[in-house]
């Protein structure tokens, strides 16, 4: 091995050292809002509240039990919508759904309910990031235990995209040791791409998504060359007022109607280094890369998971996360 190597693991080894001695705390800004939905709101009401509050998940709250009840993100909105597709005579009680009801809609279309792991927000954010990985999980509540009542409190949220700003606002002096291209370290996924077109139905892509167990999917031209990008987040507005049927729209109506604070799409070559991505991490909203060539032809994807598992796994002995 030659000396950018032992440069690049001596970013990694850095970084790693930084996040055992950081919390998931040390993440959070100093002040901050946490909107937090009662279980009992109609699911259609819980999409206005994200919608005016800019925001695109909240930490869901039993009151009768007074207890933390996992997350609302937009996976939840995809299993209504394909719930929708599978019972499309149920649409009036589909409008009476309440956040409780989500379960219920999990076990009607048989999928899995994701794992609610939480941490603490004194442990170290290395754990935080570890279990994220584990579970892939994109977001982790940070739930606390109140001394006096001995009820759950849900500090936080932290998700992939914070802590990935996190490590690249406070490291640089590791971060710019990591010279080596996106190509040599095979970052990201090249193969199998999930792609759509502007005239696909938004349907069609929220089922690739599920297919594919993805969060983005690239759209592109005939010359498969890269226009933008459909977010799982963007179906959030595609079904704002239990407007269902709406979803046989074309992606590019759904685009347009994208909220004018939309940070844009990003892109890299194959040949960036990953300083250079944490360059670009550091002064922008990030939530993936998309590798183009020098004729903006789409050559692969780079997620936030991708890049996370690299700075935390690589070279480890126990990367029995990496699932190769
Ligand atoms: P994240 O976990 O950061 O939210 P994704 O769920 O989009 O990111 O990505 C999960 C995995 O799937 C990553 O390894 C990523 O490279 C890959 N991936 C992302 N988008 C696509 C796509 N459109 N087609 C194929 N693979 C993808």
């Amino acid at each position: 091995s030659g000396p950018l190597d032992k440069e690049q693991m001596q970013g990694l080894r850095g970084v790693r050292e930084f996040l055992k001695v950081r919390t998931s705390y040390d993440v959070l800004p100093l002040s901050f809002r946490l909107v937090v939905l009662d279980n009992n709101l109609l699911i259609k009401k819980s999409l206005n509240i994200l919608i005016q509050n800019g925001i695109v998940s909240a930490p869901l709250w039993d009151s009768q039990n007074s207890a933390f009840a996992g997350l609302l993100t937009s996976t939840d909105f995809i299993n209504v919508i394909q719930y929708y597709c599978q019972f499309p005579d149920e649409i009036a009680h589909i409008d009476q759904f309440r956040l409780s009801s989500l379960r219920d809609i999990e076990r009607a279309i048989g999928v899995l309910p994701l794992e609610t792991v939480s941490v603490h927000p004194m442990r170290p954010l290395y754990e935080a990031c570890r279990r994220m990985l584990k579970t892939r999980a994109r977001r982790i509540p940070l739930v606390d235990r109140d001394d006096e009542t001995g009820r759950e409190m849900v500090v936080s949220v932290i998700t992939q995209y914070r802590i990935l700003k996190f490590i690249a606002v406070n490291n640089e002096q590791y971060t710019m040791l990591l010279k080596k291209p996106v190509r040599e370290l095979g970052l990201g996924t090249y193969k199998d791409l999930a792609t759509a077109t502007m005239g696909s139905s938004v349907l069609d892509v929220i089922h690739l998504m599920v297919k594919y167990n993805i969060s983005a999917v690239p759209i592109i031209d005939r010359d498969n060359k890269v226009l933008n990008l459909f977010e799982a987040v963007d179906v959030i507005p595609c079904i704002k007022g239990g407007a269902y049927d709406e979803l046989s729209a074309t992606v590019g109506e759904a685009l347009s109607r994208r909220a004018e604070e939309f940070g844009g799409i990003y892109t890299c070559n194959e040949d960036d280094r990953l300083d250079a991505i944490f360059d670009t991490i550091r002064k922008s909203r990030v939530h993936r890369l998309i590798v183009v060539d020098d004729d903006n032809r789409l050559k692969g994807i780079i997620s936030l998971s991708d890049i996370l598992k690299y700075v935390l796994l690589y070279g480890e002995e126990d990367d029995d996360i990496r699932g190769n």
